[in-house]
């Protein structure tokens, strides 16, 4: 029975835990990437960064002594399969010794193909990874070279092949649309290969040019085109309309999955589930509080190494901001959001919260009632930062 199968959006069991952990380390920094990834550190520093990382793991556990039961743990990156597999059998040990952790916790790894070795493949199974998750981004090598990435399409087919040797069967796979070069036609072809590999769950993302990136350098300097954003937008209708067709179910505005194969760590995410995040610029959500750690290395290594936090953000959460992403983060999912879970965790309607907010949404046809859930509409899904901007 594959263990990560997961219960119906909404019903989160309300008292468990995820855990998240950051690991930075990429062999080379792509062209759009602005995520907290650093190439070319020496094995002394990935040393002493995964010191740093197991204080901080014990720390937060001596302060906080008895926590629920952790049913998703996510190792997340930067290129957790860039490192020695011995960091992530230790850190996935050690979690297990300070956390309890369900039988059947979902426990994921990022992975990039061009880095994953059968030896690596076969000692995550032996730690008890249960799901990947790898990023492809496109099929085509001159779109992978645009976009600065490691890997050729012939390195994601060996990574793919390991991945089956070696028993795995719940993969995940990134891919992205809007790349510079890129045509509708490539995007196609990109998941018709895919298919012949039936990942469970794909991931679905537009690029974003982030200011100071390579990439947004060149966009700017007109060395490189990007597709206009109505043909990026026929681009997310083309990848919908083929991935519904192929049995996919449309869970959440990136993502897509078999039935049953949601992401269960990234739910707690837009149910404000809480969850623990661990490692450089990590961010966690616990005891009503956010907090977030510094994407500076040596800081976070120096701090931790003197017994303090490396948080550099931390906030008690005010009813009325948890109210707010409740709203914002749930209705990223395409089932949409139930008055009566606002009502049975906040004591109101949502309606009577944010009637005036999400009357006018309605009738611009960005969202739609159907009696119990409030939904993106596909226009919304066009449109989804200005729903989700509505209730800040
Ligand atoms: S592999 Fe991912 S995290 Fe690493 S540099 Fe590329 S985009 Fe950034």
């Amino acid at each position: 029975m594959n263990t990560t199968k997961t219960k119906a959006l909404g019903s989160q069991p309300k008292n468990t835990l995820g855990i998240y952990c950051h690991i930075p380390f990429c062999k080379k920094k792509c062209a759009y990437c602005d995520f907290t990834s650093l190439s070319a550190q020496s094995e002394e520093r990935i040393g002493e960064y995964f010191d740093a990382l197991e204080k901080e793991i014990r720390r937060h556990k001596e302060i906080n002594g008895v926590l629920p039961a952790v049913d998703t743990i996510y190792l997340g990156g930067g290129t957790p399969s860039s490192i020695a597999p011995g960091y992530i059998e230790k850190t996935l040990s050690l979690i297990k010794e300070v956390f309890v952790i369900e039988d059947t916790a979902e426990i994921t790894i990022e992975i990039n193909p061009g880095t994953l070795t059968e030896e690596k493949a076969s000692r995550y199974k032996k730690a008890g990874i249960n799901r990947i998750s790898m990023g492809l981004q496109a099929w085509q090598d001159f779109l992978l070279q645009i976009l600065g990435r490691i890997h050729s399409q012939s390195d994601f087919i060996k990574s793919m092949e390991i991945l089956k040797n070696v028993g795995f069967s719940n993969i995940s796979v990134d891919v992205m649309v809007g790349l510079p070069g890129q045509k509708r036609s490539d995007v196609m072809a990109t998941l018709i290969a895919l298919m012949s590999f039936a990942p469970t769950h794909l991931s679905c993302y537009s690029l974003i040019l982030e200011p100071g990136t390579p990439m947004a350098n060149w966009v700017a300097a007109g060395q490189l085109n990007l597709p206009d954003e109505d043909e990026e937008r026929e681009m997310h209708w083309a990848v919908d309309a083929f991935l519904k067709e192929q049995g996919y179910d449309h869970y959440e505005i990136s993502s897509y999955c078999k039935p049953g194969y949601q992401s269960r760590h990234n739910i707690k995410y837009w149910e404000l589930v809480p969850y623990l995040g661990f490692g450089l610029g990590a961010h966690g959500y616990f005891n009503s509080r956010r907090y977030g750690n510094t994407n500076a290395l040596s800081q976070y290594i120096d701090v931790i190494k003197a017994g303090e936090s490396p948080a550099t953000l931390e906030a008690e959460m005010t009813p009325r901001e948890m109210m707010s992403e409740w709203m914002f983060l749930g209705l990223r999912k395409l089932c949409g959001i139930r008055d009566s879970d606002f009502f049975a965790r906040f004591g109101q309607s949502y309606w009577n919260r944010y009637g005036e907010v999400i009357k006018p949404l309605i009738a611009d046809g960005l969202l739609n009632w159907d009696g119990s859930f409030l939904k993106l509409t596909p226009k919304g899904q066009d449109f989804g930062n200005q729903v989700f901007m509505a209730f800040l």
